[in-house]
This record gives C-alpha cells, structure tokens and sequence, in this order.
C-alpha cells in the first residue's frame, strides 16, 4: 500500500472508531468506553496527518498539539460538573474557530480551487466563525463574566443586516480574490455570531451552545472537503448530525421551537408571565420526613439541579440503600433536561453507584407516580412544576414533566425560595401532598439517613 493509502486507510480505521465511539455513548454502560474510543480515532487521525506527502511546520505542529493537550487535560480534570456547559461551549468555539482559521488560509491564499470547493470554503468560514464567536459569547455569559440577556432596539434587523452584508461578501469572495474584502467578511462574521447570542437568556444558553456544535460540525466537513480530507469530513458530519439531534432532543423535552429559543428572549417574562400560585408552603423536618419514608412501599427519588450543586448523590445512594434495606421499593426517575445538560443526572447517579436499571427515563415512570407512596424531590423545580400541565399562562406550559405531585405524598429538599431556572413559582411545592424540606441538598441527606438509621 502507498504512503497515501495507508493515511487514508487510517482516516477510515479513525473514522470507524468515531462511529462506534458516538454509538456506545448512547448508555451510560458503555459511555467511558466510547470516549475512549472516540479519543482513539482522534489520536490516529492526528498521527496519520504527520505522514501527510508535503507536510512541513512539525516543530509548531507538536508544539500546538502539546499546548492545546495539556490546557485541555488541566481544565478537564479541574472543571465542576455543574460549570461542565461552559466547558462544552469553549471547546466547542475553539472547533468552529479552528474551521474558520483553515478557511481563512485557503481563501486568503486564493486561486488554487475549482469554484465548488471555494464556495464550501466560505460557508465553512462563515458557519465556524459564527460558531466561534457566539460559543465564546455563551461561555461568557454561563460563567457569569456577561450579563445574561442583552438587547437593544432593532436587533433583529440589526442582526439580520450583518449577517446578509456577511453573505453577500461571501458570495463576491467565490469570484474576486481580495483579502480587505475578506477580513470585512469575517469580522461580519464574527459580529453575528456576538450579536445573535446578545439577547439569548442563561436558561437556553445550553441548546444554544448544542446548536454552535452542529454548526461546528458542518464547518469541520465542509473544511474537510477543500482540504479533501476524509477524516475531517466525517468527524464533521458525525457532529453535525448529532448536534443537530441533539439540539432537537433539548428544544422538545424543553416544549420550545428553536425558533422561539433564539429569538424570544425567555427568562426576561417568564417570572411575570407565570401568575399567582395559591396554598402554603408546608414544611417537615428531617426526622418526620424519615419516618415517611421508611414506612413507604414505594418511594421515587426525583433528582435535579440542586444535587448537582450539593453533589448530594453518594449519600442520596446511601439512604436509597437504607431504605432497600427496609424492605422500600426504590426507583430513581431522570428527566432529560434536569440539570443543566442532558445526561447530567445519569452521569452522577452512576458516579454514586446507583445500578442502571434503577434509573428510570419520564415516558417508563411517569404512570408509576399514583402508585409511589413518597417522591422525594431533591433539587429539582421546573422538571417537576405542574404548571406545564395545567396552567395555560406558564411559560413552560406543555413541557413534559416528572408526575411527581401524582404521589401520594411529596418530599421536595431544597434550601429555601429559590425558583428554577426559568425564573417562575413552583406550584408543587404549594400542592396538599407537598412537605418542604429545607436545607443543603448534601446535609439533608445526611439528616436522613441519621434519622432511618435511628428508627
Ligand atoms: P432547576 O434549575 O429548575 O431548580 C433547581 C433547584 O435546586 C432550585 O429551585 C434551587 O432552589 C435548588 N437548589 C440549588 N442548590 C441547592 C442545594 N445546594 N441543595 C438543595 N437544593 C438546591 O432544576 P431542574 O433540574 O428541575 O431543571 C433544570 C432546568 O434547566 C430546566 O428549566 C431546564 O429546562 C433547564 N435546562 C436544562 C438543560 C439540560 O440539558 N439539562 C439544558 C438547558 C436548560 P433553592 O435555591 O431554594 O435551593
């Protein structure tokens, strides 16, 4: 086999991993396995590119690759799992940017391309610059370094300007080489992508940041096209895709039109739009909400954000554990946007320990709510806010949501008045069968187990 042959054999070999890699990322059995997998395709692809005919700049290349290596092994092992969307949103940016520098070069470089591959070159320049820098934008505003929404009169047409001054500089790039010319067309570029994440809210900040991804994505393919790359072009199309569905995955189980996540504005009305929620708030100690569920057949543990934060997870296991040991039924149920991505819950519950086939998706648990004697509700609030069933008014109104106030008897630990991430009233936790239990998600759980233990 040619030189040329095997790297291209390699880029196949790699591709094939990044396939298998995505699919065992599908469960959570076999998720670690599929990174690794996937990592393996990215390593031999990386390898295979030094063996490329032609290839020069190998000291800056291994000095890139050992930057770039050690930044990410650093801040991957130190990220919070709660801080894990900004990271996302910085990685991802750093993809689109990388597609739009290789853009760059060729079109700077100009004259070398039949018409067909300069014009996916632009499209990939415009898409990852736009990418890059909205993603930087959503970093900064999940870090909290940026207010969270920002608008300004006529933004819309404001947005809608550059970006058309954008296409349009694009398309007079395919026939006229002039690189003034181009550097206007990405720093346009660059304004959109700041301009149109400006106004998003926190709260669709992640499906925003799942959109850049599929967009980088197709940056990475169209690039890999002008570089003829196979390898790019698949690991391209394989994010794409999978951003694409994915963002479709958050935008539903969130009952909200990508449309109306990129141009509503959401967490500005929300809390007004919500109207008023009637009842009390009934409050239980640790000690009473123990003696519940411990004499319960049935208990379902409903996590959310709030144990995210208190990483409460190992000792909620614990008391899981505790209450299996009585003789209580116990099933943990997931929705999938609890938390601040999907996958969150699972991932912590199966850092904790809690066996797969005691976590349950909303369509496989959500009828079993009437029969559960306790559902113990630890941090979560939107998942779980009735209003999306039968407050037309609520902003969140046909989101699909956890049954829990279906239970006979509600336990909802949180710390105190904190509302969601939507910013609306919760009227769960004003509900008859509702008992709060105030306190850190972690110390609660303490609390509980103590007082099971002492029954
Ligand atoms: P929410 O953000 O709705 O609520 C979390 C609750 O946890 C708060 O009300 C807060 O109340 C409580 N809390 C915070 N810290 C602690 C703590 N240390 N101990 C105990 N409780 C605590 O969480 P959910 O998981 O129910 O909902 C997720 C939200 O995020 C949804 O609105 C969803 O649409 C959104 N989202 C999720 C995405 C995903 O992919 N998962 C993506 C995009 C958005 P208090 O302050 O009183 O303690």
């Amino acid at each position: 086999m040619s030189g040329t042959g095997l790297i291209e054999a390699s880029y196949f070999l790699a591709a094939v991993l990044f396939i298998l890699g995505l699919k065992r990322m599908s469960s959570p059995v076999t998720a670690r396995g599929g990174i690794v997998w996937a990592g393996a395709g990215m390593v031999l692809a990386t390898l295979a590119t030094f063996f490329w005919p032609g290839m020069s700049n190998y000291g800056l290349m291994v000095v890139a690759i050992a930057l770039g290596g050690a930044v990410a092994w650093w801040t991957g092992k130190r990220v919070a799992m709660t801080d894990m969307p900004q990271m996302i949103a910085l990685y991802n940016g750093m993809g689109g940017g990388a597609a739009a520098a290789i853009a760059a070069v060729e079109l700077f470089r100009g004259g070398e391309h039949p018409l067909s591959v300069v014009t996916l070159a632009v499209a990939g320049a415009l898409i990852g610059t736009v990418a890059f820098s909205g993603s930087l934008v959503a970093f900064a505003k999940l870090q909290g370094l940026m207010k969270r929404s920002v608008r300004f009169p006529m933004q819309q047409v404001v947005n809608l300007a550059v970006l058309a001054l954008a296409v349009v500089l694009g398309g007079m790039a395919l026939f006229v080489h002039s690189p003034p010319m181009l550097i206007v067309f990405f720093l346009l570029a660059l304004a959109f992508g700041v301009l149109m994440t400006l106004p998003i809210g926190g709260a669709d900040m992640p499906v925003v940041i799942s959109l850049y991804n599929a967009l980088t994505g197709l940056a990475v393919g169209f690039e890999g096209f002008v570089l003829n790359n196979a390898a790019m072009i698949i690991a391209g199309t394989v994010v794409g895709a999978s951003g694409t569905l994915l963002t479709q995955l958050m935008a539903k189980a969130m009952n909200r039109p990508l449309t109306n996540v990129l141009f509503s504005g959401f967490g500005e009305t929300a809390a007004e739009a919500a109207g008023e929620v009637k009842g009390s708030l009934k409050p239980i100690d640790a000690t009473d909400a123990g003696i519940m569920l411990a004499y319960a057949n049935k208990v379902i543990i409903v996590p959310g954000y709030g144990m995210a934060v208190a990483q409460a997870q190992h000792k909620i296991w614990e008391l899981a554990q505790l209450l299996e040991e009585r003789g209580v039924e116990v099933k943990f149920a997931i929705h999938p946007v609890a938390g601040r991505m999907p996958g969150h819950m699972n991932v912590l519950l199966a850092e904790a320990g809690v066996p797969y086939d005691k976590i349950f998706d909303l369509e496989e648990i959500n009828a079993e709510f009437p029969t559960a004697d306790v559902a113990l509700v630890i941090g979560a609030n939107d998942v779980v806010n009735p209003d999306a069933r039968n407050n037309p008014d609520s902003p969140i109104y046909g989101m699909p949501i956890l049954d829990v106030d279906k239970a006979k008897n509600v336990i909802v630990i949180k710390r105190g008045q904190g509302r969601g991430f939507s910013g609306i009233e919760n009227a769960l936790f004003y509900a008859d069968n509702t008992r709060m239990l105030y306190g850190d998600a972690q110390e609660v759980a303490t609390k509980l187990i103590q007082a099971v233990k002492e029954l």
